[in-house]
């Protein structure tokens, strides 16, 4: 079964626009509205899952951004949880 993409209508970025989940520059600022979409969307655990098992260099997933994801793997690894 396929996890990803989460089923229609549990997501609630599909109808975002996609530069607030890809902005050229990764701050606190342009990734605002992409996090606080992703707080609130029910497909979030899962979400952040996969793209961290993909592996997703870009954009906001699950609630964090590229550099969040980054540090979170660092972290993961040092406590050696994978
Ligand atoms: S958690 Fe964020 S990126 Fe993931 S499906 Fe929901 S709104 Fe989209």
């Amino acid at each position: 079964m396929e996890l990803f993409p989460p089923p229609a209508g549990r997501h609630l970025c599909v109808q975002a626009d996609p530069d607030d989940f890809f902005p050229e520059r990764v701050t606190a600022a342009s990734t605002a509205y992409a996090k606080a979409l992703c707080v609130r969307c029910p497909s979030q655990p899962e979400c952040l899952q996969q793209a961290l098992a993909r592996r997703e260099e870009y954009g906001v997933w699950g609630g964090l951004d590229e550099k969040e994801r980054r540090s979170l793997r660092r972290k993961t690894r040092a406590a050696g949880t994978t």
